[in-house]
């Protein structure tokens, strides 16, 4: 049983460059942004290209480039925010906690002495988020280097 895909969905949107997001990555088949309503700091999102509701929409193909591209990033946030640990996690379904749907990877660094903030709840301030998206940018360039 596969989800019907609504072309007009948030990550949709913000992959045709109606919405804006602070984008840390792009390749052939994803793109990350920093999450909106962080977790913790460095929150970030991996969303592949292809039109695909959960995990189980998406091609093989597309798999493998979507978990390649969540390494990369991954590696770039934990360069960049230097947490104590970092939680990979995709939700499949309202009953999941999925509440955008088009197929998306969490990036999460975790800090030994704080926790998580609210999932989806609260909006961080936009400067922040663009320095957040700064610092990423940078430790991927410094690590490609
Ligand atoms: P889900 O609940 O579907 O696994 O995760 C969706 C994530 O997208 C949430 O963590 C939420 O904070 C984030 N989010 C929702 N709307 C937007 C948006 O417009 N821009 C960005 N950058 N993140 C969003």
């Amino acid at each position: 049983m596969q989800a019907e895909y609504d072309s007009n969905n948030i990550f949709a949107r913000i992959l045709r460059g109606e919405l804006p997001c602070f984008k840390i990555y792009e390749d052939a088949d994803a793109i990350a942004f920093m999450d909106i309503m962080p977790q913790s700091d460095g929150h970030a999102l991996v969303v592949p290209k292809e039109a695909a509701v959960d995990l189980f929409g998406l091609s093989e193909q597309g798999a493998a480039a979507a978990i390649r591209a969540t390494q990369i990033v991954a590696r770039g946030v934990r360069e960049a925010f230097q947490p104590d640990g970092v939680v990979i996690s995709q939700f499949n379904g309202e009953a999941a906690g999925q509440t955008v749907p088009h197929v998306h990877f969490h990036i999460v660094p975790r800090y030994a002495d704080q926790s998580l903030r609210g999932h989806a709840r609260q909006q961080q301030d936009m400067e922040v988020l663009k320095q957040h998206a700064a610092r990423v940018v940078a430790a991927l360039a410094r690590l490609q280097g």
